[in-house]
């Protein structure tokens, strides 16, 4: 195990405090005053991290922004025709060093997955590159999963350590905050609270304990060949997806989905080119210029969101699932649709979760 400093539950306050005086600082927190959704949120002083609760949305927010500017231009006016007009174009990136505080190991796996795509070319998006070269992610060993978790089924699990930066493992009292990777460790250098034998050593019980948890019973494995052979079996994709209303909700709550639009918003002689999310889940979204849509109804894009999931991403990625099963997309279906049903029935298996 890396380095490791432990925060007494008195005085997590105060280390927020700090790291906010080095990170534009990122924690889950409810949503409003009055309560509600978890969400990850920027931490001002006073902003009182929930740590026992999922959250509703994942943090991929703070390394592919809902809306983003890509670029701002600007029309300057010449003295005479259009001609002597010149447009002026600024293309600069800015971001700040960022550390997402308590996501948890599924939603860190994610943006590790999301590298890959981003990253990794053939296309390199400079945009996210820039995000993610300075942002940290200390991800918290997970207590508290539901029965719409199955992170174990797809590779990970609650003490999972891919794409974290850090590791928060929760004790009684306090947390203990451990270097993963030598960004966390020089995070964590001049941290005056080194974490006691005592207390390493009940962080590596907790690690242990909780990594024999067995988070969902689906079996993934053979799904890139099990979907190519159920692909034009259109009555099996009817029955998974017919009660689907295209509301794209599973997409945007997804923290490995990364469909996006961009869009120039221009007020007089000034605007912004914007990259937004997008949802495959929406007729539009693959509707092409021609007027032809090559997935026109609710089964082809359901197909296809399961397929990018369990089919054509590992197939690309030496067989990583781009599902952390995270159990999102579960939760918050409108219509129960559960994405383990599916998976599970292209090897014509019943699923026990559903
Ligand atoms: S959340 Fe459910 S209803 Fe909405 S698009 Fe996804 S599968 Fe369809
Ligand atoms: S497909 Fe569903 S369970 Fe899998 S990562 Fe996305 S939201 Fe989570």
């Amino acid at each position: 195990m890396g380095s490791m400093v432990f925060i007494r539950g008195d005085r997590l306050a105060a280390a927020l405090d700090r790291l906010a005086e080095r990170f534009d600082l990122w924690v889950p927190a409810a949503a409003s005053r009055g309560g509600g959704a978890i969400r990850f949120v920027r931490y001002l002083s006073g902003t009182t991290p929930v740590l026992d609760r999922l959250t509703a949305l994942s943090p991929k927010e703070a390394v592919q922004p809902q809306v983003e500017p890509l670029l701002r231009f600007k029309t300057i006016k010449g003295e005479g025709s259009r001609e002597s007009d010149r447009l002026v174009v600024d293309d600069r990136i800015e971001v700040k060093p960022t550390l997402v505080f308590g996501c948890r190991p599924c939603d860190a796996r994610a943006v590790q997955l999301s590298d890959r795509v981003f990253l990794e070319g053939p296309y390199l998006d400079v945009y996210y590159r820039a995000r993610r070269e300075s942002t940290l992610l200390a991800a918290l060993v997970c207590r508290e999963g539901d029965s719409a978790c199955f992170c174990s089924a797809v590779g990970g699990g609650p003490a999972d350590t891919a794409g974290g930066d850090l590791r928060i493992i929760p004790l009684e009292g306090g947390l203990v905050l451990e270097a993963l990777q030598e960004r966390g460790e020089l995070l964590l250098e001049g941290w005056s609270e080194a974490a006691t034998e005592a207390e390493g050593a009940e962080a590596r019980r907790v690690v242990e304990e909780v990594s024999g948890w067995r988070m969902g019973d689906l079996e993934t494995r053979g799904s890139i060949e099990d979907f190519k052979k159920r692909f034009q079996d259109r009555d099996y994709w009817r029955d998974v997806a017919e009660r689907c209303l295209s509301c794209g909700i599973c997409t945007f709550v997804c923290p490995t989905c990364y469909c996006f639009t961009i869009t120039d918003e221009k007020k007089d002689l000034e605007g912004e080119r914007l990259r937004s999310w997008d949802s495959c889940m929406f007729y539009q979204y693959s509707l092409e210029a021609s007027g032809h849509n090559p997935r026109p109804t609710r089964l082809d894009r359901y197909r296809n969101r399961v397929g990018h999931k369990f089919s054509y991403f590992p197939e690309k990625y030496d067989g990583q699932l781009s599902c952390t099963g995270c159990g999102r997309c579960v939760r918050f279906c409108p219509v129960s649709i559960d994405i383990r049903r599916a998976v599970a029935g292209l090897k014509e298996n019943v699923c026990e979760c559903a």
